[in-house]
């Protein structure tokens, strides 16, 4: 069988690395000749939103998937015109790259999420903040990612010129959730409608971008997380891994965003479940039965953000196994991740401090 991945990033190479042993020819679609999926798949290095490459690329595959959330929606619905199966389908992503279509869609199917409101302008951000109260955090509507695109704001001092500083509309305006921790689902969904919850991955960030990420099987948040994620995939007809991040205030879970996607707080999955994320990813978008997502020993994963760590010192701890993308170092770029895996908790920790302390010493922390 034949897949193709919009995207050649870190996510489409390890979509690609696991589609391999099952016999799957990965294809993926990145206008940049250094994508680094280039390595383990067939790369077409031709834009995502030119009808003619979108065609080209699509001759022969099974299926197609995406790597990243803000994919062309055209292009989803344009390849799905031709018969092709496109899962997860265009909905879930017309969802996903809009923090207003979004939240009304948790709103609409009873999951909660923080207060928020629509900002075309200062005045709108007045009213919105008269209601909501401060602190809250203002967000671009689109295209933000790893914090990028909004700006907490504190108290009335940080009110004047807020709307102007993020582009002057097209904004979201939320509550401020003051979280006890963050956490996230990764949930699948077969093409038959076969459903399977990974264990909760409890998240740390820093400056906006994931950190490390816990696999918490057990964790006594879990099932109101899955009864959550459960709705989505049920309403959006959903076929392959989406993840559901939530903030857990103590009081029950607010959820924050979607994507429609394998995400980087469920890459803990390739040594720490007993299927991993990607391969599900690969067997759900193909029509293949899903495998099994039960927790593999005690494991977290660590971004290396910035630069690498050297590879001999990762592998020198023990349970660890590294994730390089083999990309060139830049500050605030995920290069490359390493997944601990433990036979208990305090192991866990004590190896995970080490690689938490590498990522620090030769990355942006
Ligand atoms: P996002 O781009 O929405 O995922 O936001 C990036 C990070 O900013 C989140 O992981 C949180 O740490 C923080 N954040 C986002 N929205 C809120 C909020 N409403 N209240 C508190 N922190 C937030």
């Amino acid at each position: 069988m034949r897949l193709g991945i919009l995207g050649g990033g870190q996510l489409a190479r390890m979509l690609a690395l696991a589609a391999h042993p099952l016999g799957v020819r990965p294809r993926v679609l990145d206008p940049s000749p250094d994508a680094g999926a280039g390595a383990v798949a067939e790369h077409v290095v031709e834009p995502w939103d030119d009808a003619r490459a979108l065609a080209r690329f699509a001759t022969g595959l099974d299926a197609v998937t995406c790597e990243f959330e803000n994919v062309p929606v055209a292009s989803l619905e344009a390849l799905a015109a031709d018969e092709l199966a496109v899962r997860p389908g265009p909905r879930a992503f017309a969802a996903a790259q809009d923090r207003i279509a979004e939240k009304t869609l948790f709103t609409t199917l009873g999951i909660p999420t923080p207060a928020f409101a629509a900002v075309d302008a200062q005045a709108d951000l007045e009213a919105a903040v008269a209601r909501l109260g401060l602190p809250a955090v203002l967000k671009t509507r689109r295209l933000g990612y790893d914090g990028k695109g909004q700006a907490v704001l504190r108290d009335a001092s940080d009110l004047p010129g807020a709307v102007e500083r993020l582009g002057g509309g097209g904004l979201i305006v939320e509550a401020f959730v003051a979280f006890r921790r963050e956490v996230s689902v990764i949930a699948v969904r077969g093409a038959d409608g076969d459903c399977a919850f990974y264990p909760l991955s409890e998240n740390a960030h820093a400056g906006g971008i994931l950190r490390v990420a816990r696999s918490r099987p057990g964790d006594p948040s879990r099932d109101e997380a899955v009864a959550h994620v459960a709705r989505l995939l049920e309403h959006l007809d959903y076929v392959g891994v989406l993840a559901l991040e939530m903030f857990d205030t103590g009081a029950g879970l607010l959820a924050n965003e979607i994507a429609p996607r394998v995400h980087n707080s469920g890459h803990w999955s390739i040594e720490g479940a007993e299927t991993s994320q990607f391969e599900n990813q690969v067997r759900a978008v193909l029509g293949l039965p899903l495998g099994a997502v039960d927790a593999v020993g005690h494991a977290a994963m660590v971004n290396f953000i910035g630069a690498m760590p050297p590879a001999r010192e990762v592998l020198a701890i023990g349970g660890a196994h590294l994730h390089d993308y083999a990309k060139s170092p830049r500050a605030g770029r995920k290069v490359g991740h390493a997944t601990v895996r433990a036979e208990s908790p305090a192991a866990l920790e004590v190896a995970l401090a080490r690689l938490v302390a590498l990522a620090e010493t030769h990355g942006d922390g």
